[in-house]
């Protein structure tokens, strides 16, 4: 289960829109929240603090990091989970300085 905390932060994320979207120019393309270290295995839980927004096609589509894979992914893209955190967390600082003004 999240803490109000983490509630909060993903709502804040999935309103940034697709983060492969935006490093085409496309701002705000509706988004659903990946955990990049999901389904890796090792019991280890992705924390809900590091997910990144994908659209349906770039999470789960043929182009997507589910579809390629988290070693195809970067190979396609030329970038992967952890470039689209950093994107994340900027995009983030921005969101919040703004309503903060
Ligand atoms: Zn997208
Ligand atoms: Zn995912």
């Amino acid at each position: 289960m999240a803490t109000q905390e983490e509630k909060r932060h993903m709502s804040l994320v999935a309103e940034l829109g697709c983060a492969v979207c935006r490093r085409m120019g496309h701002e705000g393309t509706p988004a659903e929240l990946h955990h990049p270290r999901e389904g890796t295995g090792g019991g280890r839980r992705a924390s809900h603090m590091d997910v990144i927004p994908l659209c349906p096609e770039h999470h789960r589509g043929k182009t997507g990091i589910h579809g390629l894979g988290t070693k195809g992914f970067p190979k396609h893209w030329g970038y992967g989970e952890p470039e689209l955190l950093e994107d994340t967390r900027a995009e983030l600082k921005k969101l919040i300085s703004l309503r903060i003004r």
